[in-house]
């Protein structure tokens, strides 16, 4: 059932067994995991709170409003607030994370998840089919290989690996699950329901209730068992940032985590390097872009081999290659001499006609840092509530990081003896603002960590000390790896649904 907040009497107090916060993907993951479930023969109530309508209004986006103070960054146009959330407009890109991304490497600090890639495997899985992609088998070369159309390069030295994404279509969550959540009638869907305050009881130790209001004026009280928090991950920190009504620093914030470790996956603008190949044929189709293979459509891509990253205390690089001369278009012509006229001394001259120029793009790791973080600012939103500030950070060495594996890419390649790459990414020790790019993905604000003292939520995504609340998407992640999050924060979304529903059952 779907009911407009604004619909309701002023005062309104609600009661549900299951508060979800906030109907993006991960809200309504979870949502549809409790569809019809049942403690002791009676239904679980859930109540789905989304700020937004069914449709996109430019009042309710505003209240996305914030500061950005560090690298410059849009709180407003990298997250979408209406139901579905920021799947309204995602790309689709999925890929798992990697079995060094969730481990502890001491050259990179505070990383490592309490969580490992092998237990992730199934709910990854889960995932891909709510991402509707029907085959999750991603680095299955054999499923790609495409009676031989498909070759992996052989870059020889180990460091460079080809792995593959695998597309959604990309999956509108709001669009896609609206009549299943709609129908469960256990499910009670609020909508143009803001929640401005999770409030605590007196000793801090659980959630009593949850403010909520919306634009119209209207002022809605809820008294939930339980409360999940998944309003993405920039909202999340913030959220918890204002519940300070009986925690000063907020709820969840006893060690000054909340908001801290934000990160992005730096994209670099443009080209990080160029490759000059003898003959265009090397590369197979798939290296090229979205590529349908039976009914699914993938593309390959470069990244690091784990071996390399810890040999050398690098990060995790995810790099994909696009023809910029295109077969068939004169050499002198356009628009490769616009594009970097130098990279023509680079291929091999006696067989320059047949030379192909592909461009480098890059989605990377940046570590996590404390002082890149989410704060609340002084300015107030159209409910009264404090706007985000974002001052996110880079440091030089993620950008010494990114250089080095541009240089691995360069060497794998000149070993390969087809090929030359012209590096476009500048030398030096800091993010300059030609550099600045991200990918709309926002993690670390409520970093997991089995110790309270390294994060806010533990290994079951609980907030540390709060009985009953619980914190969904990408601001859980301690680290994020080199590939977007939202297969990710699925899987670990599904782990939590999990994780609730046994907790049901064993308490029933
Ligand atoms: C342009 C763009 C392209 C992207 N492409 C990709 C991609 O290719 N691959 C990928 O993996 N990821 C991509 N992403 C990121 C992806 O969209 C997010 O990772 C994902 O949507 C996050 O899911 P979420 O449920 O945590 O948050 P969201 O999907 O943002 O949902 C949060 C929900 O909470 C609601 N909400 C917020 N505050 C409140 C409140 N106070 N009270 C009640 N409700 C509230 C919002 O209205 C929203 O519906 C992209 C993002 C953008 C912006």
């Amino acid at each position: 059932m779907f009911v407009d907040a604004r619909t309701l009497p002023e005062g309104e107090t609600l009661e549900t067994d299951l508060a979800i916060i906030g109907a993006g993907a991960a809200g309504i993951a979870i949502a549809r995991e409790f569809a019809d479930r049942q403690i002791n023969g009676a239904p679980i109530r859930v109540l789905l709170i989304e700020s937004g309508g069914l449709e996109f209004d430019a009042e309710t986006q505003g209240l996305y409003d914030g500061e950005s103070v560090g690298i410059p960054y849009p709180l407003d146009t990298s997250r979408l607030r209406y139901f579905g959330g920021s799947t309204n407009h995602w790309g689709g890109w999925c890929r798992p994370l990697d079995a060094i991304d969730f481990q502890k490497r001491d050259w990179v600090p505070h990383s490592g998840w309490p969580v490992t890639r092998a237990e992730l495997d199934p709910f990854y899985d889960r995932a891909a089919a709510l991402c509707q992609i029907p085959t999750p088998r991603f680095d299955d070369h054999a499923t790609w290989h495409e009676d031989g159309k498909n070759e992996i390069l052989p870059l020889p030295g180990g460091d460079v690996l080809t792995r593959y994404f695998l597309y959604s279509p990309p999956t509108r969550f709001g669009v896609t699950y609206r009549q299943e959540i709609k129908n469960a009638a256990n499910i009670t869907t609020l909508l143009h329901a803001n929640v401005t305050g999770i409030v605590a009881n007196p000793e801090a130790s659980a959630v009593s209730s949850l403010k909520i209001a919306t634009l119209s004026g209207r002022h809605i009280i809820v008294k939930p068992g339980t409360t999940i928090l998944a309003t993405g991950g920039i909202e999340n920190a913030r959220l918890l940032l204002a519940s300070n009504s009986v925690m000063k620093a907020g709820l969840g914030n006893g060690h000054d985590n909340v908001g801290r470790y934000f990160m992005e996956h730096p994209h670099v603008p443009g080209q990080i390097a160029f490759i000059g190949l003898r003959d265009t044929n090397l590369i197979p189709p798939y290296y090229r872009g979205y590529t349908p293979i039976g009914d699914t459509t993938m593309r390959a891509i470069f990244m690091f081999s784990a071996d390399y990253q810890r040999r050398q205390k690098t990060l995790g690089t995810n790099m994909a290659i696009y023809p910029l001369f295109l077969p068939g278009m004169d050499i002198e012509g356009q628009p490769w001499r616009d594009i970097e006229p130098s990279i023509i001394d680079l291929l091999p001259q006696e067989k320059n006609e047949d030379a192909r120029i592909f461009g480098v793009s890059c989605a990377t790791e940046q570590a996590p840092d404390p002082a890149s973080r989410i704060t609340l600012g002084e300015t107030r939103d159209a409910l009264g509530m404090r706007q985000s500030v974002i001052d996110w950070r880079l440091s030089a060495f993620d950008h010494n990081a990114l250089s080095m594996n541009i240089d691995a890419l360069a060497r794998a390649i000149g070993m390969w003896g087809e090929g030359r790459v012209r590096v476009g990414f500048a030398r030096r020790d800091t993010w300059e603002s030609e550099d600045q790019g991200w990918g709309n993905h926002h993690m670390g604000t409520t970093r997991i960590s089995t110790n309270p003292r390294n994060g806010v939520v533990d290994e079951n995504c609980k907030v540390h000390g709060l009985a009953n609340l619980y914190v969904a998407g990408s601001s859980v992640f301690p680290t994020g790896g080199a590939v977007n999050p939202t297969l990710t924060l699925l899987a670990m979304a599904l782990r939590l649904s999990d994780h609730l529903a046994n907790r049901y059952a064993t308490e029933s």
